[in-house]
């Protein structure tokens, strides 16, 4: 190859390398520079993706302008997807012909240099974006955090304790998110969600819209006495926060500990907007304050950012959607979440385990995996199920003493003091059983109970367990809206449906568009240390990022040849970038910080004179001729 390459014409030196891309292999290419006068450079080795930018500085310290460079990717385009080697070899040689034609068409460009926005938007308020928010505001960012729902705190905030140290969730989150309300830094957004980003990496112009919460922030003190006053004496409407298991009125606050402690008002069961008709108690007790505003709009506000930080978190899976669970059939059969809930001191029972008639359960059985591991539903691991199962299996022993029987395919416990975790829980008395749950019917004698049927792979025998509660330890999933978002934000997603890192490992908290970075479960699942490590790491980018006061972009713009351009506009309403404007008479103008060099009004213009840097027609015809005519 190397020889092959060495004899092509314009070739001066060619080299062989196992390791080009390290330094000894950069000094390489720098030395040739210098020792031979050489004034372009052909690299054919791994992925543009990962190593162009490497090259390009090699280039650029070696004397020569970095665009000087061109790089042949012979391994997705060649070695990675061909299993002759011979067919290889040769389209390799192809390849590298075909990009010493084309580079000695490559002109000087400069990368392009924009100031950068100092502000930075958080979106989503679970303990990823809380964590984000205070990191970026505690380093002097003005951070705009926008949360969905009426409260931050996310799933969080639905615990009592936390695996494996068995921490009070509240009391580590409740002062984080008090923090973040009082924050100077920091403007918080409940009720509200992104409705447009335009813009570029360093100056993003994002619109949120803020729903009506009827009641007007700035206003209500937290005192819940229109609760109390609200003509619903009693609480009737099935609170989302407690998962359905507890009761609220149409005026509410989410949770006791809520951020903003400022109540909503539910416009689908309220009186007042049902018919009008309402004695309006609440608008009464309030009369002082003037806080409840039934009138309140819709409002959209405009904000420049130079970086986004996404932290929309996860969905528990639907165990609905596996009926031989019997989930929403039989009454004792709860989600892990659910359980959660009810464990919680200020849960609807508070803090008592209590089957739906009132009775404690006697014996437990708690199902692992349900929605993940399994090819019919979801076949990556939740990563956190195992843990927070094992966790439940000892606040459950603790609370009601009963007989707990879990149901594991194996037991992931391989975090920091976990599997010490899984022992202490074993040596409490759980009873493990290795084995996935097949079916779940009734007991049959009318009291509630349930028989979990699975076959134990230890004892290689069926067994049936009857219980009177079943605990199914759901996996986490990617937000129904996350496909919505992916393209709101014009990111990528995995085949699963969580958010996409730039790269696996080397970029885990970057996506692939520049300037938007992602933190917690909306990228996979994830435990809360890990989510905060994400956090900390997404915060840090950004920081990175705003901190150096300019961006670089890359020249590989599109520029208009004004005097072929007969302003037919084709090329206006075609650019997803809106980097097309027309000015004066007759003629297209290309804003390069907006172009993005995706090259479609290039292929567009009827005329063909909207030329592409990098993508000149030159460079692409004699790439072609090169494939194509063997030397
Ligand atoms: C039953 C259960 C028990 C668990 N127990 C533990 C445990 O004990 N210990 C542990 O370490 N981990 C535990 N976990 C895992 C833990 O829940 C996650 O690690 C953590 O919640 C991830 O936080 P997050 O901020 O990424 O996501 P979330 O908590 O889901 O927060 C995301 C936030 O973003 C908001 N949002 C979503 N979309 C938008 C949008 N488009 N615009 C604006 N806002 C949006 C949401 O309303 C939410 O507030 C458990 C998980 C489950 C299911």
């Amino acid at each position: 190859m190397t020889r092959y390459a060495g004899g092509l014409p314009g070739v001066a030196v060619a080299r062989e390398y196992k390791y080009m891309c390290s330094d000894p292999g950069q000094e390489l290419i720098r030395q040739d520079i210098r020792d031979h006068g050489l004034d372009r450079i052909v690299v054919a080795a791994c992925s543009p993706h990962l190593h162009e930018h490497t090259f390009r500085q090699a280039v650029a310290l070696g004397g020569l302008n970095p665009y000087y460079f061109h790089m042949v990717n012979l391994r997705e385009h060649d070695a990675w997807v061909h299993t002759d080697k011979a067919a290889a070899t040769e389209k390799a040689m192809d390849l590298v012909r075909a990009a010493v034609r084309r580079v000695k068409w490559h002109v000087p460009l400069e990368p392009r240099q924009v100031s950068i926005q100092a502000d930075v938007l958080v979106v989503g308020g679970g303990i990823a974006g809380i964590d984000a928010a205070l990191t970026l505001a505690n380093a002097g960012k003005h951070v705009y955090l926008v949360e969905r729902e009426p409260t931050i705190g996310g799933h969080m905030a639905q615990f009592d304790k936390t695996f494996p140290t068995l921490d009070c969730a509240a009391c580590i989150l409740t002062p984080k998110m008090t923090a973040v309300k009082a924050h100077r830094n920091i403007t918080l957004w409940t009720m509200a969600e992104v409705r447009q980003v335009e813009g570029y990496v360093g100056n993003f112009s994002v619109t949120v819209c803020r729903k009506p919460r009827y009641v007007l922030e700035d206003l209500c003190v937290g005192c819940l006495e229109c609760i109390q006053a609200c003509v619903y004496k009693q609480a009737k409407v099935p609170d989302a926060f407690n998962l359905g298991l507890g009761k609220r009125k149409p005026v509410y606050i989410p949770f006791p500990q809520a951020v903003p402690q400022v109540v909503v008002i539910d416009p689908e069961t309220c009186i007042e907007f049902k018919s009008g008709k309402c004695k309006k108690t609440c608008v009464e007790v309030c009369a002082e304050r003037h806080a409840i505003d039934f009138h309140q709009k819709e409002e959209i506000r405009t904000i420049q950012v130079g970086a986004i930080v996404l932290a929309t978190g996860f969905e528990v899976f639907d165990a609905a959607r596996i009926p031989y669970y019997g989930y929403g059939l039989y009454p004792n059969v709860y989600t892990a979440l659910e359980v959660e809930r009810l464990v919680n001191a200020s849960g609807p029972t508070g803090g008592e385990i209590l089957l739906r008639d009132g009775r404690k359960p006697a014996t437990v059985g708690i199902v692992h995996c349900v929605g993940s591991r399994d090819e019919h539903t979801n076949r990556y691991c939740s990563r956190v199920c195992c843990m927070y199962s094992l966790k439940l299996a000892h606040l459950i022993k603790e609370k009601t003493g009963a007989e707990v029987y879990s149901f594991y395919i194996d037991v992931r416990a391989p975090g920091k003091a976990f599997e010490e975790f899984y022992n202490r829980v074993a040596e409490e008395g759980v009873i493990f059983i290795r084995g996935k749950v097949a079916d779940i019917y009734p007991a049959g004698n009318g009291d509630g109970r349930v028989i979990l049927q699975a076959e134990d792979t230890l004892l290689g025998m069926v067994r049936k367990i009857p219980v009177d509660m079943v605990v199914l330890s759901t996996g986490l999933e990617p937000r129904a809206d996350a496909a919505a978002v992916r393209r709101l934000f014009n990111i990528g997603c995995s085949s699963e449906g969580f958010f996409l890192e730039r790269h696996p490992k080397l970029a885990p908290v970057n996506t692939f568009a520049d300037g938007i970075f992602m933190a917690g479960c909306c990228q996979g699942p994830k435990d809360i240390p890990d989510t905060v490590a994400q956090s900390g790491a997404a915060a840090a980018q950004a920081l990175a990022l705003i901190d150096a006061g300019v961006v670089e972009l890359e020249p590989n713009t599109a520029h208009v040849v004004e005097d072929a351009c007969s302003g037919c506009k084709t090329c206006i309403p075609l650019c997803p970038y809106s980097a097309i404007s027309f000015v004066e008479e007759k003629r297209a103008y290309i804003n390069e910080i907006l172009c993005k060099g995706c090259g479609t009004c290039v292929a567009a213009c009827p005329s063909g004179s909207i030329r592409q840097n990098l993508f000149e027609d030159e460079e692409i015809f004699d790439e072609i001729e090169g494939l194509l005519v063997p030397a």
